[in-house]
């Protein structure tokens, strides 16, 4: 089904590199995928870059609030924890893949503790273990109740800050990926504001570079995600020639507190394990909706929540829906939710007595860079880790704290994967025929969030998708930014957003994350991945693959 379409920006214009660093390994981004990334490589006696584009702790990862999902229970299995993967992936997820992130999860949780990670435990010093949607198990492991990601985040910083073997960059903005003449990975230009003598556009070299970027929740207006989520990662490695896939199949969160009809920007996660602790919704009249919708009612996967909560708002013409915890008792409430507790306190909002209002809300991408079993990407020497990433584990829809499983067990194999490339090579030297093509001036930034809202969100049409791609075409078309930051950002948004579009276009039906209010149920023949790559004129190639597919595998033919 190829074919071309708007001419996305190239490569972002930018002024000549005027400094050089070089690495061994060059891993973009300190989420939970990066730094495990980073200490792994290091284990390997390799040097490594750390560049990341705010201080070293921003990302998703330390927001992350309800745990890491792992079969570490006596009662519980890879092979139960994968059947349960696969329900919520919706048909799309690719087994070996799967497998692998759920036989490898124990041990890359214990690897964590061993990193200085602390996570709850029972009365019996066990960890503690519980419930999220689509599980059937207790299987995701916690700490500091609803705190997970912090306190992932503060070990393996500590972890990676211990070893002077990673020099670590903060407020580098990577901007794309610098290849060979022959089309092998060389480094990346990035844009560091100082202080030290790498300030202003420079050039790191290094054969290997482990995209770990994160996800482009900024694409929309309403979010859970933190403002560096916009996509640069898998935005540059497109420009570069990779592929990336199933960015249609976006997790939009079913309990986020709401907070008004004008909110933007990063927004509050009622955490899943909320209801894990037995809260549960209720619609504007009172009714219990979710009994009845899904055989595990407010604990079934988050795509079949998201969808009966919009359904509802739509038939009542209410903005939001209710959370119930008054159940769960001040003490639950204190002692494993004090995140939320506080957040929803600092609007005037008492979760012990009160109702809680939420609505859906961005809040995962299970689509990206297109890897294979070991982070690698289309691009030889190019890796991919994280939520940047797209192994196939999620397929249609991840199942909750499955991904900074993900970063944990893909961070540990790519290390790896890179000891074994590596062997006999060089920094390639780099090529200097790329085609700067300008970028988006970040005016333009919030009309494109408030119109994907508006036609890519939870609900979407052929009609609302039409009009999108429109917008985003006539976007894409008037580059009129100056190469700040944000502009940087705002183009990578906008390409991402026009990808996202063109699948959410081709896809008619229904699946997983993706509901088309058109096409409401799947359709057989749209059991495929839609994978795409951009030409060096900006122009979208879209095929489709089978999901037992992987870059290099065996059935890499087109279906
Ligand atoms: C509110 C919230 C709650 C969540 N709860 C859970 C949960 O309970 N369990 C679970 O498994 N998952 C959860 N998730 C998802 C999970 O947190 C993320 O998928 C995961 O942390 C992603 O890790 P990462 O390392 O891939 O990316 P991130 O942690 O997002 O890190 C990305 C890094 O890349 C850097 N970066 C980005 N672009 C550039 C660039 N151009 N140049 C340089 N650096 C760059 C960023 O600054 C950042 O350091 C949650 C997410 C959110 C937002």
């Amino acid at each position: 089904m190829g074919h071309a379409r708007t001419r996305i920006p190239g490569r972002l214009a930018a002024p000549s590199p005027g400094w050089t660093a070089r690495a061994d390994v060059i891993v973009v981004g300190s989420g939970v995928a990066g730094l495990t990334t980073a200490l792994r490589v290091r284990a390997l006696g390799l040097s490594v870059l750390l560049v990341t584009k705010a201080t070293v702790n921003e990302g998703s990862t330390r927001w992350a609030q309800g745990g890491i999902a792992a079969a570490l229970a006596d009662d519980d299995s890879p092979a139960e924890h994968m059947r349960d993967t696969l329900e919520a992936g919706g048909g799309l997820c690719n087994e070996r893949s799967a497998d692998i992130l759920v036989t490898e999860g124990p041990d890359a949780v214990r690897e964590l503790i061993a990193w200085g990670a602390h996570f709850d435990t029972d009365p019996t010093g066990s960890i503690a273990l519980t419930r999220e949607g689509g599980h059937h198990r207790n299987r995701i492991a916690h700490a500091g109740g609803d705190a997970t990601g912090a306190e992932v985040s503060r070990a393996l910083v500590a972890a990676v800050g211990a070893d002077p073997g990673i020099d670590v960059v903060e407020n580098a903005l990577v901007l794309d990926l610098i290849t060979s003449a022959g089309g092998r990975t060389a480094g990346v230009t990035l844009h560091v504001i100082g202080p030290g003598q790498r300030d202003g556009v420079g050039a790191a070299l290094a054969p290997s570079v482990v995209l770990a970027t994160g996800g482009f929740g900024q694409v929309f207006g309403q979010t859970t995600n933190p403002y560096v989520a916009t996509g640069d990662g898998a935005a540059l490695a497109l420009r570069a020639g990779a592929a990336v896939a199933d960015l249609e199949f976006v997790q939009f969160h079913p309990t986020v507190l709401w907070l008004g009809p004008v909110a933007k920007g990063q927004q509050p996660l009622v955490s899943e394990a909320v209801r894990g602790e037995g809260a549960f919704l209720l619609d504007a009249d009172g009714q219990r909706f979710m009994v009845g919708e899904h055989p595990m009612a407010d604990l079934a996967p988050r795509d079949v929540v998201a969808k009966a909560i919009m359904r509802r708002m739509r038939e009542s013409g209410a903005a939001h829906v209710w959370l119930d915890g008054r159940e769960l008792g001040a003490d639950t409430w204190v002692h494993r939710f004090p995140t939320i507790l506080e957040s929803c306190r600092m609007r005037g909002i008492d979760p012990v007595s009160d109702l809680i209002p939420v609505s859906p809300a961005q809040h995962y991408a299970s689509g990206g860079v297109v890897t294979d079993t070991d982070g690698r990407s289309t691009i030889p020497g190019l890796y991919a880790c994280g939520e940047v990433a797209c192994s196939g584990v999620h397929g249609a829809n991840r199942l909750a704290s499955n991904s900074l499983l993900e970063g944990l067990v893909f961070g540990r194999r790519i290390a790896d994967a890179i000891e074994v490339d590596r062997a006999g090579r060089d920094v390639p030297e780099s090529s200097d025929d790329d085609v700067a093509m300008g970028v988006l001036a970040n005016e333009v930034r919030r009309p494109l969030q408030q119109t994907m809202d508006a036609n890519a969100g939870v609900l979407r049409s052929s009609q609302s998708l039409a009009s999108c791609a429109q917008w985003l075409d006539d976007a894409l078309d008037r580059p009129s930014g100056t190469p700040r930051t944000e502009d940087w950002e705002t183009t990578n948004l906008a390409t991402i957003a026009r990808v996202l579009v063109e699948h959410a276009q081709a896809r008619e039906e229904s699946r997983g994350s993706h509901w088309r209010e058109d096409h409401p149920d799947p359709q057989p023949e749209w059991r495929v991945r839609l994978v795409t790559t951009m030409d060096s004129h900006g122009n979208l190639h879209t095929v489709r693959r089978s999901p037992d597919w992987l870059p290099g595998s065996l059935e890499d033919s087109e279906v």
